[in-house]
């Protein structure tokens, strides 16, 4: 979608520092960060919210990046959180979906 922030990103128009790609994912560090570890998974196809989601394979694609990322960062052995927000309530802001992976210091919940 032209006016897609993540799609300018997947598609090379706005720069991101990439840490993950593959032919259906990429995954770059969000812009403000809010752990020492804070990387944003998206599908490079255009999907706003999760309940927009029909292709079950996306989810497969994103956890087997986050999965190798977290090695990539070693977060494996203190642990690491990953998160995805839905429209207003979830605290979307970018309507392309989008998993949050999160680490290297402790995380407390619930979240606010
Ligand atoms: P949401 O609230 O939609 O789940 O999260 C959107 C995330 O995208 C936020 O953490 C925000 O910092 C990040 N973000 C927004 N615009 C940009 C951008 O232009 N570049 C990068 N790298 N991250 C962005
Ligand atoms: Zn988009």
């Amino acid at each position: 979608m032209s006016d897609c922030i993540f799609c300018k990103i997947a598609n090379g128009e706005i720069p991101a520092e990439l840490v993950y790609q593959d032919k259906d994912i990429i995954a770059f560090n969000d812009i403000k960060p809010q752990a020492p570890v804070h990387i944003l998974f998206i599908p490079r196809q255009h999907i706003e919210t999760l309940d927009d989601v029909k292709n079950l394979g996306i989810y497969s694609s994103i956890f087997k990046a986050i999965g190798e990322v977290v090695k990539t960062k070693n977060l494996d052995k203190d642990g690491y959180r990953v998160v995805a927000n839905c429209k207003g309530d979830g605290g979307q802001e970018v309507y392309h979906v989008h998993f949050h992976l999160l680490g290297g210091r402790p995380m407390k919940w619930p979240p606010g």
